[in-house]
């Protein structure tokens, strides 16, 4: 696995290749607009060209961005329906430019009680947004299973893609967020809690989907289904837990990436080295 962090971008685009390398990252996420806001200035062909090339002269191996926590594309309200699908198109088209391998998104909530209702909603939004941004692979990410949000588990993700894969299987895949998964009922403390998990994702989404592994400890316990992430080794999947992730044989194509709070430099110099500390531990075992 490559492993890196979600690195800002308000310093520039091509700096934050600077910063990534200087903490140890072999791959970045990074926001391609404000995550806070529906509009922003268009991403400027120059900043784009400039990241592209500073980039390719790294040794950052793999870039993904991140959409804004706005979108929604489960709403029953269509007006939001249709700004969260375009927002999508969007953000895809930025990511493009930036070069980005892929864009991992959240799919947002499901208030009809039914999963196939809910998937079908989402799996329109996105088909709608491919058609409008014709580039980008796009990810859908596990979420902690508060509230009605939807896509807390592999059946929920699993129906989405199946909708769409007949036209863009090689356009979807999947971003496991293990302070998600383990918000909601999975044991990522465990070696056997990863092998459930991702043997899941794989019966429903299809192999090799996973692409991106938010690598995030959990600050509440097991099931808790609060998404509050915690530095790697310091929640309640633990050590042991990234241990374990490094050797699942399903996630050794994937990049893993934290993304916690912090100061910076040290949250991510920290992480970062505490990750390959386990995965460098994890191959000697091999
Ligand atoms: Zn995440
Ligand atoms: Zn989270």
């Amino acid at each position: 696995m490559l492993i890196g962090a979600h690195v800002g971008v308000s310093g520039g685009y091509p700096q934050s290749i600077d910063y990534a390398e200087s903490v140890g990252c072999e791959a970045i996420q990074i926001f391609a607009k404000s995550p806070q806001q529906w509009r922003a200035k268009p991403t400027g062909p120059e900043v784009a060209a400039a990241f592209r090339e500073r980039r390719a002269a790294s040794s950052i191996a793999f870039v993904c961005t991140h959409t804004a926590y706005l979108i929604n594309l489960g709403s029953e309200d269509d007006a939001l329906w249709e700004r969260s699908w375009r927002a999508l198109a969007d953000e895809l088209a930025r990511a493009a430019m930036l070069g980005a391998n892929a864009t991992v998104t959240h799919t947002g909530t499901n208030r009809s009680g039914s999963l196939e209702v809910g998937a079908r909603r989402i799996a329109e939004g996105i088909r709608l947004a491919f058609q409008e941004a014709p580039e980008g692979v796009l990810l859908l990410e596990n979420t902690a299973g508060a509230g009605t949000t939807f896509g807390t588990g592999p059946e929920e993700l699993g129906a989405v893609l199946g909708m769409l894969d007949a036209d863009w299987s090689e356009r979807l895949g999947v971003c496991l967020d293990s302070c998600h998964a383990h918000a909601a009922g999975w044991d990522l403390s465990s070696a056997d809690g990863w092998g459930a998990f991702t043997e899941g994702l794989e019966t429903c989404c299809g192999r090799g989907r996973i692409q991106v592994v938010h690598a995030n400890d959990s600050t509440f316990g097991l099931g808790a289904r609060k998404d509050r992430h915690a530095w790697v080794g310091d929640g309640t999947i633990g050590r042991d837990g990234f241990a374990a992730m490094f050797a699942q044989h399903r996630l050794a194509s994937a990049a893993a990436i934290v993304e916690v709070s912090g100061d910076v430099p040290e949250k991510d110099e920290t992480n970062v080295t505490r990750l390959k500390e386990l995965r460098e531990a994890s191959s000697a075992r091999e």
